[in-house]
Protein backbone atom coordinates (compact mmCIF):
# COMPACT_ATOMS: atom_id res chain seq x y z
CA UNK A 1 0.00 0.00 0.00
CA UNK A 2 1.20 3.68 -0.70
CA UNK A 3 1.15 6.51 1.70
CA UNK A 4 -1.49 8.15 -1.12
CA UNK A 5 -3.42 5.14 -0.73
CA UNK A 6 -3.47 4.85 3.15
CA UNK A 7 -4.12 8.70 3.16
CA UNK A 8 -7.43 8.08 1.08
CA UNK A 9 -8.63 5.33 2.90
CA UNK A 10 -8.29 7.33 6.65
CA UNK A 11 -9.48 9.96 4.64
CA UNK A 12 -12.77 7.80 3.83
CA UNK A 13 -12.82 5.93 7.18
CA UNK A 14 -13.70 9.72 8.55
CA UNK A 15 -15.52 11.11 6.40
CA UNK A 16 -18.11 7.73 6.95
CA UNK A 17 -18.46 9.06 10.00
CA UNK A 18 -18.82 12.39 9.49
CA UNK A 19 -15.30 13.23 11.50
CA UNK A 20 -14.23 16.16 9.47
CA UNK A 21 -15.62 18.89 12.24
CA UNK A 22 -13.17 17.17 14.54
CA UNK A 23 -10.24 16.43 12.44
CA UNK A 24 -9.17 20.33 12.89
CA UNK A 25 -5.35 20.52 12.62
CA UNK A 26 -5.21 21.60 16.63
CA UNK A 27 -7.42 18.14 17.40
CA UNK A 28 -5.18 16.18 15.11
CA UNK A 29 -1.87 17.38 16.35
CA UNK A 30 -3.34 17.04 20.33
CA UNK A 31 -4.24 13.48 19.22
CA UNK A 32 -1.04 13.02 17.55
CA UNK A 33 1.18 13.76 20.63
CA UNK A 34 -1.50 11.75 23.06
CA UNK A 35 -0.59 8.76 20.77
CA UNK A 36 3.41 9.20 20.79
CA UNK A 37 2.61 9.66 24.88
CA UNK A 38 1.19 6.18 24.38
CA UNK A 39 4.06 4.74 22.40
CA UNK A 40 6.49 6.15 24.89
CA UNK A 41 4.42 4.97 28.00
CA UNK A 42 5.96 1.59 26.24
CA UNK A 43 9.64 2.15 26.42
CA UNK A 44 9.73 5.10 29.88
CA UNK A 45 10.75 2.50 32.17
CA UNK A 46 13.02 0.49 30.02
CA UNK A 47 16.57 -0.13 30.34
CA UNK A 48 18.24 0.34 26.55
CA UNK A 49 19.02 -3.52 26.40
CA UNK A 50 15.51 -4.02 27.40
CA UNK A 51 14.03 -1.22 25.28
CA UNK A 52 16.16 -2.90 21.95
CA UNK A 53 14.70 -5.99 22.85
CA UNK A 54 11.16 -5.13 23.82
CA UNK A 55 9.23 -6.05 20.41
CA UNK A 56 10.21 -9.51 21.09
CA UNK A 57 7.93 -10.04 23.26
CA UNK A 58 4.70 -10.97 21.63
CA UNK A 59 2.00 -9.02 23.51
CA UNK A 60 4.91 -6.33 23.96
CA UNK A 61 5.08 -6.22 20.01
CA UNK A 62 1.53 -6.35 19.56
CA UNK A 63 1.10 -3.15 21.98
CA UNK A 64 4.14 -1.34 20.36
CA UNK A 65 2.88 -2.04 16.45
CA UNK A 66 -0.97 -0.48 17.51
CA UNK A 67 0.20 2.56 18.51
CA UNK A 68 2.90 2.97 15.73
CA UNK A 69 0.19 3.07 13.84
CA UNK A 70 -1.81 5.25 15.85
CA UNK A 71 0.42 7.96 15.42
CA UNK A 72 1.01 7.01 11.99
CA UNK A 73 -2.52 7.38 11.04
CA UNK A 74 -2.98 10.68 12.54
CA UNK A 75 0.63 11.95 11.19
CA UNK A 76 -1.33 10.61 7.60
CA UNK A 77 -4.92 12.53 8.68
CA UNK A 78 -3.20 15.35 9.87
CA UNK A 79 -0.96 16.06 6.99
CA UNK A 80 -4.24 15.08 4.50
CA UNK A 81 -6.27 17.79 6.27
CA UNK A 82 -3.05 20.45 6.18
CA UNK A 83 -2.72 19.62 2.39
CA UNK A 84 0.85 18.86 3.17
CA UNK A 85 2.96 16.01 0.63
CA UNK A 86 4.16 14.07 3.53
CA UNK A 87 6.50 12.19 1.49
CA UNK A 88 7.86 14.90 -0.47
CA UNK A 89 8.29 17.13 3.16
CA UNK A 90 10.16 14.28 4.21
CA UNK A 91 12.04 13.85 1.22
CA UNK A 92 13.18 17.37 1.72
CA UNK A 93 13.94 17.01 5.06
CA UNK A 94 16.35 14.11 4.51
CA UNK A 95 17.74 16.37 1.53
CA UNK A 96 18.43 19.46 4.07
CA UNK A 97 19.82 17.07 6.98
CA UNK A 98 22.35 15.29 4.25
CA UNK A 99 23.53 18.69 3.79
CA UNK A 100 23.42 20.40 7.19
CA UNK A 101 25.35 16.87 8.34
CA UNK A 102 27.90 15.90 6.07
CA UNK A 103 29.09 12.01 6.29
CA UNK A 104 32.51 13.05 7.09
CA UNK A 105 31.29 14.80 9.86
CA UNK A 106 29.65 12.05 11.03
CA UNK A 107 32.73 9.59 10.61
CA UNK A 108 35.26 11.55 12.29
CA UNK A 109 32.90 11.84 15.50
CA UNK A 110 33.22 7.79 15.32
CA UNK A 111 36.88 8.12 15.45
CA UNK A 112 36.93 10.42 18.20
MG1 LIG B 1 -3.12 4.45 20.99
Amino acid sequence: MTLEALTARQRAFSEARAWGPFHTPKNLVMALTGEVGELTELFQWLTPTEAESATADPATRARVEDELADVLLYLVRLADVLNVDLLAAANAKIDRNEHRFPTDIGKAALEK
